[in-house]
C-alpha cells in the first residue's frame, strides 16, 4: 500500500529543527500541546465536554495534528542513589521554558525542546492529562488516537501507561486513567466500548486475553487503510472494575507467556486497543463555524455512528537496538525482537524528513501503527529516560527519536458512518407501535359501533315499551272513570226517582185520614191538598227536568261532559303528542341507526379492502341512479331496512320530519327520502304524499351543502318516472333546479342537478317548457364544473333534447330551428363531440345525429363546425349503428352533400 500515508502532511516540518543540532525553534515551541480541536481542559479529571455530535467533521478534509512528544524523568532509584552518589543527573530538565539538556560533560550540554517536559516529580495524574487527555478526547471526539511510551529498559514506561493503582489511587497509569474517563463520557445505551490487548514478540502477534490465540493476522483495508485484527479477543466493558481486572489477566498472560518464551516482558510490546462507538443524530446539516459556534440547517438530522480507536503501546525497551545480538542472543531471534521497534525508528526518520519511501510494510508494528504516524489518528509519545550518567547514550538516542517523532504531521480525520442498524432498528420499532396502535383503534372503533348499535336498540325499545305501557294504563284509567261517572249519574237518577214516587205515596196516605171533618171543610182540605199536590207535582217536574238535564249531561260527558273526564282529554291529548314526539325521534334513531350501520358496514369495507374502495360514505351516492357498483350489497341491505322503516313509520310521517325545525333532523329525513326515491315502487307515493315539493324547497335551502346535494338527487331519481316529471315542472322545478345549478359549486350536487335536468330533457312534452324557463342554459351552465361525471350528465341531456326534437320534426309537429342551437349549445357540442371520456363522447355524436336530421339545422352545423364532427362520426366512430346513423344522416341532407361536395369529400 502507498506509504503516503506515513507522510508528512503538508504542514511537515521542512523548516523544523535539525536533529543533530538541537536549537531552539519557534514553530515548535509556540505549538500547544492541545490540539486546535480540542476545547482547553487543564485541570480536573471529569470531562465536560459536549455531546459528540456537536463537535465538526469536515467530511473528507482532515485536520493537521503533529505528533505530540513529551519527555518524562524517572527519579533516581535505590542503586542509582547509592552507587551514583557522587555524579550529578546527565540531564537537566527546564519543565517551564519546556527544554532539556543533556550534559555531554562537565562544561558542555546539548538543549532539546519538548511539547511537555516533566520531571521526576510530576504525578500520575498530571502525566495523564497532558500526555492522554487531548487523545482520549480525540477519541470520544470520532478520531482515532495513539499513546506510546518509548525507553530504555526499566526508565517507566509501564509505569507511566499500565501501573493499576491498586494501592495507592494516585499511582494509576494512562491506560487506567484513559478507560475511566471512556466510561464517563459514553452513554451506555447509544454507546459502546470494547478493547483487545496483544503482546508483540519477534513478530508474533499473541492474544493476551486468550494465550492460545498466539498469531493473530493483521488485516489491512486497502480502501480506507484501516488495519484491524479480526482474530483478536474483544471484551465490552461496561465498568472499570472489569477493565482493570482484564489488564491483570492480560499482565498474567504475558508474564506466562514470556517465561515459556524465555524472554522478558521488556522484549515484548504490549499494545492496548480500546474500540469506542458512538452514536448520535446529525449529518451535514450541523457544521461548526470559525468561533466554533454550532449552526443548525433545517435538513433533518440522521442517525449517525462513529467508531474510533485509542491504542496504548507500551514499547520494547529502545536498548536492544543497540544491544541485541552482543548479549548473546542469536542473531536471527535477535533481528526478530528488534524488526519492529528499529522499523518504527526508520518510519519516523523516513517521515520526519519526508522521505519518499517510508518503509511501513517492514514491520509488524509499524503496520499495526500506521494510522497512529503520518496517519489520520492524533498521536502523543512519551519518552522515559532515566538520570543515571552511566546510560547518557541510550537516553540521548531516547531524547532524538523523540525530536524526530515530533516532526511527524498527521492528518486528524473522523470516520463516520450512517448508522443504518439503528436507523432500521428505530423504524421497525415504530412500524410495530404503529401497527398495534392501529390494531388498537380499529378494535376501538368496531366495539363502538357495536356498542351504539346496542344502545340505539335499546333506547328504542325501551321508548317502545314505556310508551306502550303509559298509553295502556291511561286508556284503562280513562274508562275506569268513565265507566265509575256514568255509574254515579245512574244512581243519582235511580234515586231521584225512588224520592218522588215516596213523596207521592206519602201524600196519598194523609188524604185518608181525619174522617170527623165535614165535607165543606173536607173540600177546602182537599182543595188545599190539591193545591199542594199541584206545587209537589210541580217542583218534582222541575226536579225531573233538571235531572233529565243532568242525565243528559252526562250522557253527552261520554265526549267529554264533566270536568274531571275533560282533564282526562287533556292528558289524553298530551299523551297522543307525546307518543308524536317520541314516534319522532324513534324515526330519527332509526335513522341514525341505519346511518351508523352503513357507515359503519362501508368503513370495514374499506378496510378490509386495503382502503383501496370507495371510502366516500354516506347515503349520498346511493340515491342516485347513477350508483357506485362497490356499494351495491349494502345499498341492497339498506333496502330492505328503509322499506321496513317505510312500513312502520309511515311516509306522511318522513315527509313531515324534512320540514322539521331541527337541522340535523332534516338531513336525516331527507337522505330516508332520497333513499325511498331510488325505489320505482316509492316515487309515485313520494309525489303524491307532496315529497316533491319539499324536495323542490329543499334544494333553495343554502344551510347546508349535504342537503342540497341529498335533495337534489332525490329529485333526479323522481324526474326519472315520467309521470313525475310534468309534476316537477309544475311545481316550478326547472326554474329551482336551474338556480341551483347556477350556484352550486359541489361536483356531486351539479351531477344530481344535470342528472335531474337530463331526464326532463327526455320527455317530448316538455321541450318549449324547459327552454323557456332556462333549463338548456342551466344544464350548458354547469359545463363549467369540468367533472366528467357532471359533463357526462351534460352530455345526456343535450342528447335527450335533440333526440326529442328530431322526433318531432320526423312528426311534422317541428319545423324551427333546433332550440339547442338557438340556446348556443353548438360550439360545446362540437367542442367536446371527440371527449377522451367514453360515456361524454357517445351522448354528443347521437345528440349531433339526431340535430343533423333536421335540415333547418343544416346551415348552423356546418358554419359551427358540425359538419367535420359528422363525417369523423361517419368514419371513425367505434360503434357501428352510431357511424352509420351518421352516415345515413349526411347522404340524407341535401344542404351537407352539397358542402361535401364543395369541398370535394367523397361519398
Ligand atoms: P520500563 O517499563 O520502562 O522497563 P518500569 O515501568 O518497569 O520501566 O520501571 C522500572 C522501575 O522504575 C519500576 O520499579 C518502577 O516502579 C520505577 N519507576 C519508573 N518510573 C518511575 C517514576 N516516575 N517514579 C517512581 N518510580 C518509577
Ligand atoms: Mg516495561
Amino acid at each position: 500500500m502507498a506509504s503516503s500515508a506515513y507522510r508528512n502532511g503538508a504542514h511537515g516540518g521542512s523548516s523544523g529543527m535539525k536533529v543533530d543540532r538541537p536549537v531552539q525553534v519557534a514553530n515548535i515551541k509556540s505549538s500547544s500541546f492541545k490540539s486546535r480541536l480540542t476545547p482547553s481542559h487543564s485541570s480536573g479529571s471529569a470531562l465536560r465536554r459536549s455531546s459528540p455530535a456537536s463537535f465538526a467533521s469536515k467530511d473528507g478534509d482532515g485536520v493537521p495534528g503533529r505528533v505530540r512528544v513529551a519527555v518524562r524523568l524517572r527519579p533516581r532509584n535505590a542503586e542509582e542513589l547509592a552507587a551514583d552518589a557522587d555524579f550529578a543527573d546527565c540531564v537537566e530538565l527546564q519543565p517551564e521554558l519546556k527544554r532539556l539538556k543533556l550534559r555531554k560533560n562537565n562544561w558542555d550540554s546539548d538543549t532539546y525542546e519538548f511539547d511537555e517536559v516533566l520531571t521526576e516529580f510530576a504525578s500520575q495524574k498530571r502525566v495523564y492529562e497532558v500526555v492522554a487527555k487531548p487523545v482520549v478526547e480525540s477519541v470520544l471526539d470520532g478520531y482515532n488516537g495513539t499513546v506510546m511510551a518509548y525507553g530504555q529498559t526499566g526508565t517507566g514506561k509501564t509505569f507511566t501507561l499500565g501501573r493499576l493503582g491498586e494501592q495507592d489511587t494516585a499511582d494509576r497509569g494512562i491506560m487506567v486513567r484513559s478507560m475511566e474517563d471512556i466510561l464517563a463520557e459514553i452513554s451506555p445505551e447509544t454507546d459502546s466500548v470494547s478493547v483487545s490487548y496483544l503482546q508483540l514478540y519477534m513478530e508474533a502477534l499473541q492474544d493476551l486475553l486468550n494465550p492460545a490465540n498466539d498469531n493473530i493476522p493483521i488485516v489491512e483495508d486497502p480502501k480506507i487503510g484501516d488495519v484491524s485484527l479480526p482474530r483478536a479477543t474483544l471484551v465490552e466493558i461496561r465498568d472499570q472494575q472489569s477493565f482493570v481486572e482484564l489488564l491483570r489477566i492480560g499482565e498474567t498472560h504475558r508474564i506466562a507467556a514470556n517465561t515459556k518464551l524465555n524472554t522478558e516482558s521488556s522484549r515484548s510490546h504490549a499494545i492496548l486497543m480500546v474500540h469506542v462507538k458512538r452514536s448520535f443524530m446529525g449529518g451535514d446539516n450541523i457544521y461548526s463555524n470559525e468561533n466554533g459556534d454550532i449552526s443548525h440547517l433545517a435538513k433533518p438530522l440522521k442517525p449517525l455512528v462513529r467508531k474510533s480507536k485509542l491504542v496504548v503501546v507500551d514499547l520494547a525497551g529502545s536498548e536492544r537496538i543497540h544491544k541485541s545480538g552482543s548479549e548473546g542472543h542469536m542473531l536471527e531471534e535477535a533481528k526478530s525482537i528488534n524488526l519492529s521497534l528499529s522499523a518504527l525508528g526508520k518510519c519516523i526518520n523516513a517521515l520526519a524528513e519526508n522521505s519518499a519511501h517510508v518503509p511501513i510494510r517492514d514491520s509488524k508494528l509499524t503496520r499495526l501503527l500506521r494510522d497512529s504516524f503520518g496517519g489520520t489518528a492524533r498521536t502523543s509519545l512519551i519518552v522515559t529516560i532515566g538520570p543515571s550518567p552511566r546510560h547518557r547514550g541510550e537516553t540521548t538516542s531516547t531524547i532524538l527519536f523523540g525530536q524526530r517523532a515530533m516532526k511527524v504531521e498527521n492528518m486528524l480525520k473522523i470516520k463516520e458512518e450512517f448508522d443504518y442498524k439503528s436507523l432500521s432498528r428505530r423504524l421497525e420499532v415504530q412500524l410495530d407501535k404503529l401497527i398495534a396502535e392501529n390494531e388498537r383503534q380499529q378494535k376501538a372503533f368496531e366495539d363502538e359501533v357495536e356498542r351504539i348499535n346496542i344502545e340505539a336498540e335499546n333506547r328504542v325499545s325501551e321508548v317502545e315499551r314505556s310508551f306502550a305501557d303509559a298509553l295502556e294504563k291511561e286508556r284503562l284509567k280513562c274508562q275506569m272513570d268513565y265507566m265509575e261517572s256514568v255509574k254515579q249519574l245512574e244512581e243519582k237518577l235511580v234515586l231521584n226517582q225512588q224520592q218522588r214516587d215516596f213523596d207521592v205515596f206519602t201524600d196519598s196516605n194523609c188524604i185518608g185520614q181525619g174522617p170527623g171533618l165535614s165535607a165543606a171543610e173536607e173540600l177546602v182540605e182537599l182543595k188545599k191538598l190539591l193545591e199542594k199536590e199541584i206545587k209537589l207535582r210541580k217542583v218534582a217536574e222541575e226536579e225531573v227536568k233538571i235531572c233529565k238535564r243532568q242525565q243528559g249531561q252526562d250522557r253527552q260527558s261520554e265526549a267529554g261532559g264533566s270536568v274531571e273526564v275533560l282533564k282526562l282529554h287533556k292528558i289524553l291529548e298530551n299523551e297522543a303528542h307525546q307518543k308524536k314526539k317520541l314516534e319522532e325521534e324513534i324515526i330519527i334513531l332509526r335513522s341514525q341507526l341505519l346511518q351508523l350501520t352503513f357507515e359503519a358496514d362501508q368503513m370495514k369495507r374499506y378496510l378490509d379492502g386495503g382502503g383501496s374502495g370507495n371510502a366516500y360514505t354516506g347515503l349520498d351516492s346511493s340515491m342516485s341512479p347513477f350508483r357506485h357498483p362497490q356499494l351495491k350489497d349494502a345499498v341492497n341491505g339498506q333496502k330492505a331496512s328503509i322499506a321496513t322503516l317505510f312500513e312502520q313509520v309511515g311516509l306522511q310521517k318522513i315527509l313531515a320530519l324534512l320540514e322539521s325545525d331541527d337541522a340535523n333532523v332534516r338531513i336525516h329525513a331527507v337522505k330516508v327520502v332520497a333513499n325511498l326515491a331510488a325505489e320505482e315502487a316509492n316515487q309515485k307515493k313520494i309525489v303524491e304524499a307532496g315529497g316533491l315539493t319539499s324536495l323542490l324547497v329543499l334544494l333553495r335551502s343554502f344551510e347546508d351543502e349535504t342537503v342540497r346535494r341529498v335533495a337534489a338527487g332525490a329529485i333526479a331519481n323522481l324526474a326519472m318516472n315520467e309521470a313525475n316529471q310534468e309534476l316537477i315542472m309544475a311545481e316550478g322545478g326547472i326554474s329551482l333546479l336551474s338556480m341551483t345549478a347556477a350556484d352550486a359549486e359541489d361536483p356531486q350536487t351539479l351531477r344530481m342537478v344535470a342528472g335531474a335536468i337530463a331526464n326532463l330533457c327526455g320527455n317530448d312534452k316538455l321541450r318549449m317548457k324547459l327552454k323557456s324557463e332556462g333549463g338548456i342554459k342551466a344544464l350548458l351552465g354547469i359545463v363549467r364544473c369540468g367533472h366528467p361525471d357532471v359533463l357526462s350528465q351534460v352530455a345526456r341531456g343535450i342528447a335527450n333534447f335533440a333526440k326529442c326534437e328530431s322526433r318531432a320534426s320526423t312528426q311534422g309537429t317541428n319545423s324551427s330551428r333546433s332550440l339547442l342551437i338557438e340556446d348556443g349549445a353548438l360550439p360545446w357540442i362540437v367542442q367536446n363531440a371527440n371527449d377522451e371520456a367514453a360515456p361524454i363522447r357517445r351522448h354528443i355524436e347521437l345528440a349531433l345525429c339526431h340535430l343533423a336530421q333536421h335540415e333547418v339545422n343544416a346551415k348552423d352545423m356546418i358554419s359551427g363546425g358540425a359538419l367535420w364532427e359528422l363525417v369523423r362520426i361517419s368514419r371513425d366512430c367505434s360503434r357501428e349503428d352510431i357511424r352509420s346513423l351518421a352516415r345515413r344522416t349526411l347522404i340524407s341532407s341535401p344542404t351537407f352533400r352539397s358542402e361535401l361536395r364543395r369541398l370535394r369529400i367523397e361519398y
